[in-house]
């Protein structure tokens, strides 16, 4: 079997391009998944064994929300309710996350999307490793370059420290408007972190409302400073 076929075969892909529904693809998985649309994303993520994490999974989690919206709120991995019930951020975390959104005026699914570095729980919420992140970015990466959100919001030590290339703390990036990609992005803590460290809800609401006012600006075509 070719590097292709197997890269195919890996993301669930095969039987699509045998019947000449997709063009013939590159041979590296990552620009693969780079070309990918909504549709073959959808596809490719639920088949993906890209990485040891598959194998434990009860399901993949890819995110949620409006596919053009301007808020992206990325976490770190599913949890067991989000590998149970395949959405991300349910359970006691979802909920205050969406309290969070709701004190913006936002919704979950309404020009908001929520996703995570990973798509697959690790297992014993334990933190996912470098080549689980490798083997996964490029997912992220293909979500961003389709949703074209305005504003990135990282949540969480992982999420931040993944899309910003850094190791620095929570503390040292909050407060500023970083880039990934390209696309204006900052950071704030986990909402799972949070209900552990209810002291740090009030940094938390002052993230969101920095947020918002940059989001402002970046909706009437502002410049946001860096
Ligand atoms: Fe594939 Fe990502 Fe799941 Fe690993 S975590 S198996 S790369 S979808």
């Amino acid at each position: 079997m070719s590097r292709r076929s197997e890269i195919l075969e890996e993301m669930g892909l095969a039987p699509l391009w045998r019947s000449r529904k997709m063009p013939a693809p590159p041979e590296d998985r990552e620009a693969l998944v780079l070309k990918m649309s909504w549709q073959e994303l959808k596809r490719a993520v639920p088949a993906c064994t890209a990485c040891g994490l598959h194998a434990t999974r009860t399901q993949t989690v890819l995110g949620v929300g409006d596919e053009r919206a301007d808020w992206l709120l990325v976490g770190e991995a599913p949890g067991a309710e989000e590998d149970r019930l395949g959405e991300p951020f349910v359970g006691q975390a979802g909920r205050l996350l969406d309290n969070m959104l709701a004190a913006l005026a936002l919704r979950r699914g309404e020009n908001v999307y929520i996703a995570n570095v990973l798509k697959c729980r690790p297992p014993g919420n334990r933190n996912p490793e470098s080549a689980e992140v490798a083997a996964c970015t490029p997912f992220l990466r293909r979500q961003i370059a389709l949703i074209q959100p305005k504003l990135i919001v990282a949540m969480g030590r992982f999420a931040a420290q993944t899309l910003l290339e850094t190791d620095a703390t929570i503390a040292s990036l909050r407060g500023r408007v970083h880039r990934y990609a390209g696309v204006p992005l900052v950071v704030t803590y986990h909402p799972a972190y949070l209900l552990r460290n209810l002291p740090d809800k009030a940094k938390a609401w002052s993230d969101l409302v920095f947020a918002q006012r940059a989001m402002r600006d970046l909706q009437a075509g502002r410049a946001v400073p860096i």
